[in-house]
């Protein structure tokens, strides 16, 4: 397996606000992170973990051009980006919704969606098997004209776009997997039938007013989303049979040209931003299943994007499964919470409920 991993340092240097985890906190407290909410530890750290173990030179180690002013503009409206640059020029600030940045934030942005399309056009021209973007700041949340949730640009809308205007493909399937649901993408591509936008998110965590399994798109779109929320609490069994009970199927039925996967690791056991329990474990397994129905389907043409993740013990290693597995590597990261959060997970009562769930949404999709 030839794996592209896409990262660039600059990247990292996004920040901004004075924030205490997901809040404002104005005066009255320490921030975190710089302060800006959506930390750059998690994803520098998993860039440093894969050349601690090796993982590294198992992958093809890519930087990347900043997306284009014409690449931004198949997804964004000129007077968003005007407005953005304008801001980012003049020291930073806050367009929307809690998603602040700092000076050159316009820049970082750009080159964050940049990793995302390089990563993408590498797959799809048979560069590399498969290719994984470290994208920061992340995407999925990001509407056309309103950055909220961390995500300033949306990457996948913007690689997406960049590949069709290439004549690189036609049809495109992305399943998000970060716990919180990716609005900004469902939005972008609602009414679109060569976009399948499918969800997999804890029930109304962010935003709390999306994500509903009723949402299916609209217009030439009708059917073409697919959001599947799942309860507080669900952990490895249950991601797995969200997986293969719905989100699978649809994309198998869609028959895209590639498999995109909106790889954000907070619906990990110990993220502080969700109330998931999944492991490492899981999203190699996740991993594997993706890996598979992209061969199936798509040659293997498999990319993932990084959205978000808050933990910075532990979205490395979860990171590093997951690339081990596109890899196909033998270079391991051994979990050190293996042997505390598999005892974590949900009881037999709570999986019997979530099957119910996962029932109830599958009968209605083959009504
Ligand atoms: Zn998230």
């Amino acid at each position: 397996m030839t794996t592209g991993f896409f990262w660039d340092e600059r990247c990292f240097w996004h920040g901004g606000g004075n924030y205490a985890g997901m809040l404002p906190v104005g005066g009255l407290v320490q921030p975190m992170n710089g302060g800006l909410p959506e930390s750059p530890e998690t994803k520098r750290r998993l860039k440093n973990l894969i050349a601690v173990t090796g993982l590294a030179r198992d992958l093809v180690m890519r930087g990347a051009a900043p997306a284009t002013t014409a690449d931004l503009l198949r997804v964004h409206p000129a007077h968003y980006l005007e407005r953005f640059k304008a801001l980012s020029d003049a020291g930073g600030g806050e367009l929307g919704r809690r998603t602040p940045f700092g000076p050159g934030g316009y820049e970082i942005a750009a080159l964050s969606a940049g990793l995302a399309k390089a990563a993408l056009l590498a797959v799809l021209q048979d560069e590399m098997d498969n290719a994984y973007a470290l994208s920061r700041p992340p995407g999925h949340h990001c509407l056309p004209d309103f950055p909220n949730g961390f995500c300033l640009l949306n990457n996948i809308g913007i690689a997406i776009e960049a590949a069709r205007a290439a004549g690189l493909a036609q049809r495109f399937a992305v399943l998000d997997w970060d716990v919180h649901h990716g609005n900004g993408t469902e939005a972008i591509f609602y009414d679109r039938a060569d976009v399948l936008t499918v969800s997999i998110h804890q029930d109304r965590n962010y935003p709390m007013d999306t994500g509903a399994f009723a949402d299916r798109g609209t217009g030439a779109g009708a059917g073409c989303n697919l959001n599947i929320p799942l309860p507080p609490g669900t952990g490895h069994k249950g991601y797995l049979a969200a997986m293969d009970r719905l989100a699978l199927p649809a994309i198998r039925d869609f028959a895209p040209d590639v498999l995109i996967i909106a790889c954000g690791y907070d619906a990990a056991a110990n993220d502080p931003l969700g109330r998931m329990l999944a492991t490492a474990d899981t999203f190699a397994q996740m991993t594997a299943r993706v890996m598979k129905l992209a061969r199936d389907i798509c040659d293997g043409r498999l990319v993932m994007v990084h959205e978000g993740g808050y933990s910075e013990t532990y979205v490395p290693f979860c990171g590093h499964a997951v690339l081990q597995t596109m890899a196909g590597s033998t270079v391991h990261a051994p979990d050190p919470f293996a042997e505390v959060f598999p005892l974590r997970q949900p009881d037999a009562g709570f999986d019997a409920y979530l099957d119910t769930v996962i029932d109830d949404m599958a009968a209605h999709l083959t009504a």
